[in-house]
């Protein structure tokens, strides 16, 4: 049986991009960093070289300034031909816009660029262990000193816990008084007061997720990023960007599984016929087409309307939403149909499904970002904290 597959979004950069993921052989390292966790600093390194971190930051920053949607179809891209993990690294400037859009002259120098060149490795944390999806009841304390903070608390779900050489960690400032008022710090992470353990995860085991403990640790007040207090405020344009290009990249993810089942079942025979002839495997495949699809126009939607300076958080949060619920029944439909093949590691759906199946949790959970929605339209008022949920710093 011919089996003739529909085309991916095009651009212009698609070319260039394809050659990189060959030469840096990035779906074989997103193999292989599964069964051997470590930070690809070598590929995060050439990364940044070529251009493909930053996508969407200004040119000054060290990015390549090109607009969200089209950022968003080449993530896709990446995250078709290579899984999460290079996708996800693409996106790492963007998850610490608030150094980039918010941090001092020197800190942006020093720092937020040569992540954007991928020489440095900056996390984001945020949650903690008895706060993630309500912010307010975040305990990590900066106490003021003569020339800046003493920091202190434990940070939990850490993406790159191990391996961050800096860290944006949101803490409160005893003296601010609002109750939603968070202060963001930049914070060497291999300094005395720091201790930083790894725990174990289903998926995504390249980003060594983990808690980072704060004993009294000094922080400078030239490493505040911004205002004190104003740190919530400086998230949420992030968190829209974020959220609606993750949505692209579970999506190409699992268009990469869709394509491979697609193939195996038009070629596979059961019972004297292809199994694609069968109609409960072919119409969930085409069912799964369709809903890939329109959450892919969906979440583009939302990219175009963000660049426009429309205020879409309902509908990024959703396209995340969809994307993640719509990723994961796709991927795990490719696991099935390819029978016991599916379920060994041989294939590439059963870790393309425990990666995606940190999309509903990471980033703001799926019952956040309904709740989001939900108070968009029953026009009931948010606060900042209710508005965010979690930024993470990779996922
Ligand atoms: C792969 C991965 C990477 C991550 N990286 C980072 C990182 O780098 N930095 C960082 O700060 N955090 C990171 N996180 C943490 C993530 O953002 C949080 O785990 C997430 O926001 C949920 O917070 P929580 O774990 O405290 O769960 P909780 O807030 O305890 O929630 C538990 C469950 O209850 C649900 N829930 C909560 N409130 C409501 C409600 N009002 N109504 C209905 N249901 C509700 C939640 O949706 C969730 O399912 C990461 C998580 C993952 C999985």
């Amino acid at each position: 049986m011919t089996v003739e597959l529909p085309p991916l979004p095009d651009d212009p950069l698609a070319a260039e991009l394809d050659s990189f993921v060959d030469e840096h052989r990035l779906a074989q390292r997103y193999r292989e960093l599964d069964r051997a966790p470590e930070f690809p600093r070598s590929e995060f390194l050439a990364m940044g070289r070529a251009g493909w971190l930053g996508l969407d930051r200004a040119r000054e920053d060290g990015g390549r300034g090109i607009s969200l949607p089209r950022a968003g179809r080449l993530v896709y891209r990446l995250a078709f031909r290579s899984g999460t993990t290079f996708a996800k690294l693409s996106l790492q400037p963007g998850f610490s816009s608030v150094l980039g859009d918010h941090g001092s002259r020197d800190l942006v120098t020093q720092y937020y660029r040569p992540l954007v060149r991928g020489e440095i490795l900056i996390g984001t944390q945020l949650t903690e262990p008895e706060a993630g999806s309500d912010l307010r009841a975040l305990s990590t304390v900066a106490e003021p000193t003569s020339d800046g903070y003493l920091l202190t608390g434990s940070k939990s779900e850490i993406a790159f816990a191990q391996d961050a050489s800096w860290a944006i960690v949101y803490a409160r400032v005893p003296t601010e008084r609002s109750r939603d008022g968070l202060t963001a710090l930049l914070v060497r992470q291999d300094q005395p007061g720091v201790r930083r353990e790894v725990v174990p995860d289903l998926g995504e085991h390249w980003m060594r997720r983990g808690r980072v403990h704060y004993e009294r640790v000094a922080v400078s007040s030239a490493f505040r990023i911004g205002e004190e207090g104003a740190a919530l405020r400086y998230l949420l344009p992030e968190l829209d960007r974020e959220r609606a290009l993750l949505a692209m990249i579970y999506l190409g993810v699992a268009r990469a599984s869709w394509d491979e089942a697609v193939r195996r079942v038009g070629a596979r025979r059961v019972f004297d016929r292809a199994l694609a002839d069968h109609e409960a495997v072919g119409f969930a495949l085409v069912e799964d087409w369709a809903e890939l699809e329109a959450t892919r126009l969906y979440a583009e939607r939302t990219l175009e309307r963000l660049a426009q300076g429309e205020a879409v958080d309902q509908d990024a949060a959703l396209s995340k939403v969809l994307a993640t619920r719509v990723a994961l029944r796709t991927i795990d439909h490719a696991l099935q149909f390819s029978g016991g093949a599916g379920y060994s590691a041989e294939l590439a759906h059963e870790q393309r499904w425990r990666d995606v199946r940190s999309g509903p949790i990471a980033h703001g959970s799926t019952e956040l970002l309904l709740r989001t929605a939900a108070r968009r339209i029953w026009r009931r008022p948010a606060r900042d904290s209710d508005r965010t949920g979690p930024a993470d710093s990779s996922r």
